[in-house]
């Protein structure tokens, strides 16, 4: 965990014995941009579990500038094409360091449709229109955690009624509708049964590609 004093000591802590950064845990890489990858997570929780992990070393989305916003944005459409056509619309997940395992960002992306979170439900903290918001709080107020469907993003404060509160209709919700387990697992487990679940996404994901990625080709190309 960061803390006041030892900021900086621990973030070159965290760099350097990364897995992100190192890519130990990066099993295998969809797309690769100038500043981001796209990557199966090594232990999927459904089939298309995938990740949009910036290559440079940052401790959240909320650290991540501005400069990359269009670049994190056309990632996250090619997600979205790619989810819609083969599964159901993407739900967007982040830590923001808050119960984060691999402290690096990493934008989660579940293949859910519809993430079912009612507003009235009353667990986010505020909703979100831009990355500029991110930022904002991840600057002044600290951890967070952040989702995003089809509708809109939320941003929620760290705390652990929030979180379970989440896990529980939304998680669960998703993976049951993926045909998931929902019981605990280990990361090994996952990772061990994860493995047919990333086969699959990764075929899918090249008849994507030699689809055109979803784009709608005009005629000059
Ligand atoms: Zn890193
Ligand atoms: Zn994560």
């Amino acid at each position: 965990m960061l803390n006041g004093g030892n900021v900086s000591a621990d973030i070159e802590f965290n760099k350097n014995g990364c897995t992100f950064c190192n890519r130990t845990e990066i099993t295998y890489i969809l797309k690769e941009t100038p500043n981001f990858l796209l990557a199966a997570d090594h232990a999927p929780l459904v089939e298309g579990h995938i990740l949009i992990i910036p290559k440079q070393h940052f401790t959240c989305y909320g650290e991540v500038p501005a400069e990359l916003d269009t670049e994190l944005f056309s990632m996250k459409h090619e997600v979205q094409r790619f989810f819609t056509r083969y599964y159901a619309p993407t739900v967007f997940w982040e830590h923001g360091i808050f119960k984060q395992t691999v402290f690096h960002a990493h934008l989660h992306c579940f293949p859910w449709g519809m993430s079912g979170y009612n507003l009235g439900e009353n667990l986010h903290t505020i909703i979100v229109s831009s990355q500029e918001e991110v930022r904002q709080w991840f600057a002044l107020q600290g951890h967070y955690f952040y989702m995003e469907d089809r509708n809109r993003a939320l941003l929620f404060a760290p705390e652990m009624d929030r979180y379970l509160g989440i896990v529980k209709n939304v998680f669960w919700r998703g993976i049951i509708s993926r045909g998931g387990k929902v019981e605990w697992r280990s990361p090994q487990q996952r990772y061990e049964e994860g493995l047919p679940l990333i086969e699959a996404m990764i075929a899918k994901w090249r008849s994507f590609q030699d689809q055109g990625a979803g784009y709608v080709k005009n005629a000059s190309q």
